[in-house]
């Protein structure tokens, strides 16, 4: 696999990277998402009518890959209620009424952290996950297992999607709590080095971190190519470190562990005072609202409510989107609420994501050689059409990161990484339903083995 220079030159549209995030005030109320991260939802704790505060346990984490949940606000609980989510999966959510004090839990005090369990346990308890949009709980990536040694942690900085700024605002200003969460993971779990990734546009970022890396000999920082995807995380291991992730491996497999900006502050701050993770810095911009800003939210708030705080609309936007426009998801709901891993809310016109006729491909090539990991999406387009699966596999679909730089770049508009997601869909569910059938047979099998015995 080959990563090299592959990707897209993207129209930056970073309009609020000047502008230090404001904190809104307490909504009316909140509705908090069960599951804000990759893994099992989180099993809720409280009913309607207790009395919560800012940083209260509202659900605890349910099984291995989950992640706590905590109140945003201090009020009480209203209700339980399920909440469609932007990807059509329904989820549980809890409804929370504030009281508008902002009234933090009493219980909330700084960790005792002097090892690496004590270390892992904090990241689990602050309820952190990976804020760059992946949303994997973070006690689980630096819970390192025996015999394996990292080399290097990666500080993801480099905030290669459009317009999205709330990153570059947690390097320029939250600079102290970046540090004392990276010295703390260096120390606890014997890492030798950080470097930090910056795209090269982003100039007051790269001086604060360079400044910060000053006070610390194992700190680094490497400018890349302002070229998207450098934030993907195969892609950032490569221009960071120049190591290789081989398809199917993880970056723990090549001696890395890479963790978003934001992620590591969120860290450094609940290591210093004890208050999880309850509100997220969001940028919100498009030409379809009257203002634009970096804007501190306590989760669950309505993107409704993020917008009017902003200053309304000044248009009927053409789409409302969570996350950039490369990545990002298309919302039908303006009541869906910031999550934990929001990093942006757009609302664009139609001149601003302006979407290209659809025509036959032209065979260009040009959605290849753009694919960062060399990947042939315009073949997954044809064997998904025809249905061949095996072919999909073949050419290994399922490790398409759907960054969305093939379908950006094609002058046909073929829908590419809507195919991708699709046919990645379709094989794991080839593959559970061939588990599913094998385990039935096995148990089969079993039971007629005892009944002969
Ligand atoms: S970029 Fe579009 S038109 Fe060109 S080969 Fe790929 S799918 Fe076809
Ligand atoms: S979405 Fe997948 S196939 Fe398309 S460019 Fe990104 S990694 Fe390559």
């Amino acid at each position: 696999m080959r990563f090299f220079l592959h990707g897209v030159k993207v129209p930056h549209r970073k309009n609020t990277e000047k502008m230090a995030a404001v904190r809104m005030p307490a909504p009316a109320s909140v509705t908090i998402p069960m599951q804000q991260h990759i893994g099992k939802p989180a099993l809720p704790i409280v009913k309607p009518g207790d009395e919560v505060f800012v940083g209260t346990l509202i659900a605890e984490q349910d099984g291995f890959i989950s992640s706590p949940v905590y109140s945003s606000v201090s009020g009480k609980v209203k209700s339980l209620t399920d909440l469609l989510m932007p990807n059509g999966v329904k989820c549980r959510a809890i409804v929370i009424e504030s009281d508008g004090n902002m009234t933090p839990d009493p219980s909330v005090a700084p960790p005792t952290v002097t090892n690496k369990a004590e270390l892992v346990e904090a990241i689990r308890r602050s309820g952190t996950v990976g804020l760059g949009g992946a949303g994997f709980p973070s006690y689980v990536k630096f819970n390192i297992p025996e015999g394996k040694t990292v080399d290097e942690l990666i500080i993801n900085g480099a905030e290669c999607e459009p317009y999205i700024t709330s990153d570059t605002r947690t390097m320029v200003d939250k600079s102290d709590d970046m540090l004392h969460g990276i010295v703390t993971i260096l120390d606890l779990l014997n890492i030798p080095r950080a470097v930090i990734g910056i795209e090269g546009n982003k100039k007051e970022a790269i001086a604060s971190m360079k400044a910060m890396a000053e006070k610390d000999p194992r700190i680094s920082v490497k400018v890349l190519l302002t070229l998207y995807p450098q934030g993907a995380e195969k892609v950032i291991i490569y221009h960071t470190v120049g190591k290789v992730t081989p398809a199917g491996k993880l970056p723990l497999d090549v001696g890395c562990i890479v963790t978003n900006c934001t992620t590591v502050a969120c860290i450094g701050n609940y290591l210093k005072v004890g208050m999880p993770l309850v509100s997220k810095c969001v940028t919100v911009d498009g030409g379809a609202l009257n203002g634009r800003g970096n804007v501190i939210v306590p989760i669950g708030t309505s993107l409704k409510e993020v917008f009017e705080f902003i200053g309304g609309f000044s248009e009927f936007p053409h789409k409302v989107l969570l996350g950039g426009p490369m990545m990002g998801h298309a919302v039908a709901s303006l009541d869906i609420p910031v999550m934990k891993n929001t990093n942006a809310t757009l609302a664009v016109t139609e001149d601003e994501i302006r979407e290209k006729k659809h025509t036959a491909c032209i065979r260009c090539g040009a959605c290849v050689s753009h694919c960062p990991l060399s990947l042939n999406p315009q073949a997954y387009l044809k064997a998904y059409n025809a249905g061949k699966t095996e072919v999909l596999e073949k050419l290994r679909v399922d490790i398409c990161m759907e960054c969305g730089c093939c379908s950006f770049i094609c002058p046909t508009a073929q829908p590419l990484v809507e195919t991708n997601k699709l046919a990645k869909g379709l094989l794991r569910s080839l593959a559970a339903e061939k588990k599913k059938k094998e385990e039935e047979k096995k148990m089969k099998e079993e039971s007629k083995n005892v009944r002969a015995e």
